[in-house]
């Protein structure tokens, strides 16, 4: 199973590649911000507890996040590979990923890094924001997220650098073109 990370600020467009991405390659998409929302949306005692921090642009504690996607991972057994979208966000979940992986004999082959300037992701999350429904897309909270993204996201390259495994993909241009990309990239560094 190759596992396959998507990684890079609100709005670099890893949801949009995610797609294309399972739909090409037949992988599981492990999107943890998709999962939170769900779960906000049903309710459930994991999306109350996250609704605090969303709602706040803040990250969910990692303890939290690393139980739910350590369960998430579980059921994808015989996939042919997974698609992680917003996941690892720290430092503490990337290690935390190749303990998990670990344990499954299996480990992390690649890291696309999908690159933006910050000018082109508010622009384009303000966007976004007319038709998403996401509260957290509103401008005070996108602050936020950029600022999650800035003091503790950021940190999770070079820990992936040290290991080789990143990728970096210029993620400005035709959705086509940056996909094509990524794909050569799964196809021949994975
Ligand atoms: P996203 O859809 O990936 O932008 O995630 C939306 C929100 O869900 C984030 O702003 C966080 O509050 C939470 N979230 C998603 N993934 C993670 C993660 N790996 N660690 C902590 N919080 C997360």
């Amino acid at each position: 199973m190759k596992i396959i990370v998507l990684f890079g600020p609100p709005g670099a467009g890893k949801g949009t590649q995610s797609d294309k991405l399972i739909e090409k390659y037949g992988f599981a998409h492990i999107s943890t911000g998709d999962i939170f929302r769900e779960n906000l949306k049903n309710n459930t005692e994991l999306g109350l507890l996250a609704k605090k921090y969303m709602d706040n642009g803040e990250l969910v504690p990692d303890e939290v996040t690393i139980k739910m996607l350590q369960a998430e991972i579980k059921k994808y057994p015989l996939a042919k590979g997974v698609i992680l979208d917003g996941f690892p966000r720290t430092v503490t979940q990337a290690e935390a990923l190749d303990t998990i992986l670990e344990q499954e004999k299996n480990s992390v082959n690649l890291v696309v890094q999908l690159d933006v300037n910050e000018t082109e992701l508010r622009q384009r999350i303000e966007e976004r924001a007319k038709t998403s429904g996401r509260t957290d897309d509103e401008a005070a909270t996108v602050e936020r997220r950029m600022n999650e993204y800035f003091n503790k996201t950021i940190h999770v390259l070079p820990y992936y650098k040290a290991q080789n495994k990143i990728l970096t993909v210029n993620g400005i241009g035709k959705i086509e073109d940056i996909f094509n990309q990524i794909c050569d990239a799964i196809d021949n560094h994975s």
